[in-house]
C-alpha cells in the first residue's frame, strides 16, 4: 500500500530547531521565557548523586547507522526522513566499529536509525556481528519491509542473523498509528509483523525475539508498562492474530521534531513540569546511558542517542571511535541537559523501556 509522509525534516524546513545550539538554548533556557523547572544536574545531586550520573561497564554498543528513513514521524527525535542522503555511516567507519564490539568484548551491537536497513552496508555489518557471535538488535520500523522488493526478504534475512528484532508500534488502531507516523503506516506494519510471525519471530520456543515500543501520541507520560503489554497483546491478536514478545514503554524526550511539536502545541512547558515533577531517583542507577555508548553517522561518541541529536559529545578528550579508549570512557562523567527529565520521569524510560 505504501506510507504518505507525516511532515517534512527540520532541516528540509529550514527549522531553527534542525541546529542542536538552538535546541539546548532552548533546553537551557536562554532562548524562551520559561523558569518553572530545576537544573536537572541540581536535581540529579540534590537526589544524592554529588559527582553527576556515573558509566557502568559497557554493555551494548548502540550504533545510529544513518538518518536515512523511509518514514517522516511527527515525533521523531533523529530528525530522520528520505531526503537524509548524505548522513549515513560509511563501511570504514563501520569496520572500525566492529573491531571496537570485538576488541572490548562488548556483548551486544543495537542498531538504529533512520531505517538502518537502507544503509548500504547494514546487511554486510550484521552478518559480520552474527559470525562473531555478538548479539544484535535492530530498530526495524516494520515499514521498511513493505517498502520495496529489496526489502521483502529482511524476515528472513533477520533469521539466519538471530537478530533481536525491535519495531515502533504507537498503537494497535490505525487511527493514532498514522497520526503519528503517517497514512498507511499501521496496515504496512501489521502485514510486516504477521511476515515476521510467519518466519517464526515473536513465537513461543522460537528463540527469535520480537519485541515492540509504545510512545504517546502527545505531550503526556506513557501509562504502565506491564498494562499496556497485556492490553497490546490481547488486542493485536484478536484483531490481527500477532504475536511478540515484550512491550517498551518509552517516554517522548524534548528533542528535535517532538521538541518541535511541544513548542507549536504550545504544550512545551506544561510537559517540562509534568516531566519534572515526576522525577523518581531509584530511576538512575538504570539509566540507559550507564551502561551504553551511542556512536553517530559519522563516528562521534555520545552517552546515548538524544545526547547524539543534540550534539553533546563523551565528556573524553577524543570522542571519536578513531580514538576509541574504554579507560578513558570508563571514567566519564555523562553530559546531562533538561532532556533528561524525560529518562527519570515515574518508571524511567529507556531504549528497552521502563527502568524502574
Ligand atoms: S521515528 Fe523512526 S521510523 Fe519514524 S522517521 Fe524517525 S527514524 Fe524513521
Ligand atoms: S537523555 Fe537519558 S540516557 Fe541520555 S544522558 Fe540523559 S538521562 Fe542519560
Amino acid at each position: 500500500m505504501g506510507v504518505k509522509q507525516k511532515s517534512k525534516s527540520l532541516s528540509s524546513r529550514q527549522s531553527d530547531l534542525s541546529n542542536s545550539f538552538y535546541q539546548l538554548e532552548v533546553l537551557s533556557n536562554s532562548a524562551l521565557a520559561y523558569s518553572g523547572v530545576e537544573n536537572f544536574e541540581e536535581r540529579i545531586k540534590n537526589a544524592g548523586y554529588d559527582e553527576g550520573i556515573l558509566p557502568g561497564k559497557i554493555e551494548i554498543f548502540q550504533i545510529n547507522i544513518g538518518k536515512l528513513c523511509n518514514q517522516t514521524c511527527a515525533h521523531c527525535h533523529v530528525d530522520a526522513g528520505p531526503d537524509k542522503k548524505v548522513e549515513n555511516m560509511d563501511r570504514a567507519t563501520l569496520e572500525t566499529c566492529l573491531d571496537i564490539v570485538i576488541g572490548n568484548n562488548i556483548p551486544t551491537v543495537d542498531i538504529t536509525g533512520g531505517a538502518p536497513e537502507m544503509n548500504a552496508h547494514f546487511r554486510w555489518f550484521v552478518e559480520s556481528c552474527s559470525a562473531a557471535g555478538i548479539k544484535v538488535m535492530v530498530r526495524c520500523n516494520l515499514t521498511i519491509i513493505m517498502a520495496n522488493k529489496k526489502y521483502h526478504d529482511l524476515p528472513d534475512f533477520f533469521v539466519a542473523n538471530k537478530v533481536h528484532v525491535v519495531s515502533s508500534l504507537p498503537y494497535f488502531t490505525a487511527s493514532r498509528t498514522d497520526s503519528q507516523r503517517g497514512d498507511g503506516v499501521f496496515n504496512d506494519s501489521i502485514e510486516a509483523l504477521q511476515r515476521l510471525n510467519n518466519v517464526g519471530y515473536g513465537i513461543e520456543g522460537s528463540g527469535l525475539i520480537l519485541d515492540l515500543v509504545y510512545n504517546p501520541s502527545g505531550a503526556f507520560l506513557p501509562g504502565d508498562q506491564s498494562e499496556l503489554e497485556s492490553e497490546f497483546k490481547r488486542q493485536l491478536l484478536r484483531r490481527y492474530d500477532i504475536v511478540f514478545n515484550n512491550l517498551y514503554a518509552i517516554t517522548n524526550l524534548p528533542v528535535s521534531r517532538f521538541l518541535d511539536y511541544l513548542i507549536e502545541s504550545g504544550n512545551y512547558e506544561t510537559y517540562m513540569t509534568e516531566l519534572s515533577e515526576a522525577f523518581n531517583s531509584v530511576t538512575v542507577g538504570g539509566l540507559m546511558c550507564r551502561s551504553t555508548i551511542s556512536v553517530s553517522w559519522d563516528g562521534y561518541i555520545y552517552d546515548c542517542d538524544f545526547n547524539q541529536m543534540l550534539d553533546m559529545k563523551s565528556d573524553v578528550k577524543a570522542p571519536h571511535i578513531n580514538d576509541f579508549n574504554a579507560e578513558s570512557l570508563s571514567k566519564r562523567r555523562i553530559k546531562t541537559n533538561q532532556h533528561c527529565y524525560g529518562c527519570t520521569a515515574g518508571a524511567g524510560s529507556s531504549c528497552g523501556g521502563e527502568v524502574a
